[in-house]
């Protein structure tokens, strides 16, 4: 992997998460972080003055958890809601789905052991990895609720999940809102992801000058791959900050 910043480069690094920083769980719940990975994020977030950020499509909360005890700057729910350097987090506040939805969704998780159904607060996630089966009934619940020229809400996919999200909400629009920011103005953007909602952050890093990587093109390795680049990106920015 050859893709590292040119000396005088000034990264800043947009991480999705799951897939791209961590393995693919069979659920959700069952991620784990890797021995080192916490260490790694913290040298090369000093290594960038703290232009590093976290865009995830689960609520912050839950990347908190995950990754705790190192507090990111970043996105949750695709940029639902937006964490600024400062800590605080800023929201374009989507209605959230109905709750009549909600209920539905829910009956037919209840229905179907194994599908795991994640109510947050802008969007409704259905996984079904361990039901692959299920995926067309799942498909037509989804879309008898969400008519496709819904004006405030859209199903979009993601790994062995349906997601009835927000529309006009974006992992873009968190790039967009971050760059904005100190210590992310006047940077490179560089987003890294591994699924359709990361391509919004791709594109939105590439039209600002900066850098797409999508992982099922440049990591066969998948997080693994990843994760090693980034070590490799680490060693880069510590030579030159001791050169
Ligand atoms: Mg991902």
């Amino acid at each position: 992997m050859d893709l590292l910043p040119r000396p005088g480069d000034r990264w800043a690094l947009f991480l999705d998460l799951d897939g791209t920083l961590l393995d693919l769980a069979p659920r959700p719940d069952l991620v784990t972080v890797p021995h080192g990975l916490i260490a790694l994020l913290n040298r090369l977030s000093e290594a960038l003055d703290g232009a590093i950020a976290v865009v995830s499509g689960r609520p912050l909360g839950e990347v908190d958890a995950i990754l705790q005890p190192w507090r990111f700057s970043g996105a949750g729910e695709h940029g639902a809601f937006c964490r600024l350097p400062t800590g605080a987090v800023v929201s374009s506040e989507p209605a959230p789905p109905p709750a009549a939805w909600r209920a539905r969704v829910d009956r037919f998780g209840a229905e179907h052991p194994g599908i795991v159904v994640e109510q947050k607060s802008s969007a409704i996630a259905v996984h079904y990895r361990a039901l692959p089966e299920i995926e067309p009934a799942l498909l037509a619940l989804l879309q008898s609720m969400v008519p496709p020229d819904s004006a405030h809400f859209a199903l979009s996919p993601a790994h062995m999940c349906w997601e009835v999200r927000p529309r006009g909400i974006d992992k873009g629009a968190a790039v967009r809102r971050l760059m904005r920011e100190m210590p992310f103005l006047g940077r490179t953007p560089v987003f890294v992801g591994d699924d359709v909602t990361d391509e919004d952050g791709m594109r939105a890093a590439e039209a600002l000058g900066g850098i797409g990587i999508d992982v099922r093109q440049r990591f066969p390795t998948g997080a693994a791959g990843v994760r090693s680049w980034l070590a490799t990106l680490d060693r880069q920015l510590s030579a030159q900050v001791h050169a």
